[in-house]
């Protein structure tokens, strides 16, 4: 297990403290400030920078592994973004990722993420064809109303020289049940150009298994809910096994989400769960010590 180095607790910025209109709106101008100089911002179209070292430095990736679970090793990285904000601390995306989306920051907030996702992973050897390495990021339903979406991965894989097929673009269901014809277009275009698609917290959303079928899916992750309770014979015990049998019966492969403990990783293994992320295997990293996780396997006790 990583050491608890990565572990910082965020200061929690409590949404009930600063409710204000205002506030949101102070919090949506440092972000913007806080996007400015890494070449995200650019206009529709532009691939932005790559180098993604610019910017005020307030916005980091951290990178949570991906284990097999049959052998035990790392196959790859989800980068998770962090804000450390100037005056606040650190912010975590679940109380700035909305303030992104309903101020249409997302959009160079997403491509900076993916620029320098990408840049990472070809940094770790991602890149070389005997290196299995799958960098995944998370894509918000908000960037599918670009239709430019596959032009910007595109770009993103030409700067970077990351292979298509390692880059994994992770989705919530509600992408696949809102404005499906259209989001099911540029679905088909990343697929189109060999990226791998993965819907993200599985089972909690609503999508039917109509779509399911229909949309280029490469890999669901089973969210953390189901693992949480998965000892003995409870019903997340049975729709756990039941979502990783519905990925092997479409050709899916399928990923735990937030495994703590030996038990779960023990189940999900035994259910023929694919992969699997959780703390019981290491937290979300900053980039230098998921990097030398890579290089020490052993610092990992799964
Ligand atoms: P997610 O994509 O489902 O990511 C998994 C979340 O669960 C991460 O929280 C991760 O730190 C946490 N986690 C991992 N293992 C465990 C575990 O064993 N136990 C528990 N309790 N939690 C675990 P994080 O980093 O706070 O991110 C929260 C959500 O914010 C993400 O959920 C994702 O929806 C969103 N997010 C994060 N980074 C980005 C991004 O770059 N772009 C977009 N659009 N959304 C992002
Ligand atoms: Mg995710
Ligand atoms: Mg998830
Ligand atoms: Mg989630």
């Amino acid at each position: 297990r990583a050491k608890a180095a990565g572990e910082g607790t965020f200061a929690r910025y409590d949404p009930a403290m600063h409710s204000g209109l205002v506030d949101r709106l102070q919090l949506a101008a440092d972000l913007r400030r806080a996007l400015e100089g890494t070449g995200g911002t650019g206009g529709a179209g532009g691939t932005g920078g790559t180098g993604g070292a610019e910017g005020t430095g307030e916005l980091v990736l951290y990178y949570q592994p991906t284990i097999e679970l049959r052998s035990g090793t790392v196959t790859g990285f989800e980068a998770l973004v962090r804000w450390n904000h100037p005056v606040r601390g650190m912010i975590s995306p679940a109380d700035f990722i909305p303030l992104a989306e309903s101020t249409g920051l997302i959009r160079p907030l997403g491509q900076w993420v993916l620029a320098e996702a990408c840049r990472q992973g070809v940094e770790w050897g991602a890149g070389d064809p005997d290196r299995v390495l799958t960098m995944a990021v998370n894509v918000s339903g908000r960037q599918f109303d670009q239709t430019d979406l596959p032009a910007i991965v595109a770009g993103v894989l030409a700067d970077t020289g990351l292979p298509p097929e390692r880059l994994c673009l992770e989705m919530t269901e509600s992408v696949l049940m809102t404005d499906t014809e259209e989001n099911l277009a540029v679905l088909l275009s990343l697929k189109a150009i060999g990226v791998r698609l993965a819907i993200d917290d599985f089972g909690t959303g609503y999508s039917s298994l109509a779509y399911l079928r229909r949309f280029p899916v490469d890999t669901l992750k089973i969210d953390r809910s189901f693992v949480e309770r998965i000892g003995g014979a409870t019903p997340d015990a049975a729709l756990a096994r039941t979502i990783v049998q519905l990925g092997q019966s479409l050709g899916m492969a399928t990923v735990a989400e937030g495994i703590e403990q030996y038990a779960q990783f023990l189940a999900l293994r035994r259910m023929g769960c694919d992969l699997a992320q959780g703390y019981y295997f290491s937290r979300p990293l900053p980039a230098d010590e998921a990097g030398a996780l890579l290089r020490d396997p052993a610092a990992l006790a799964a």
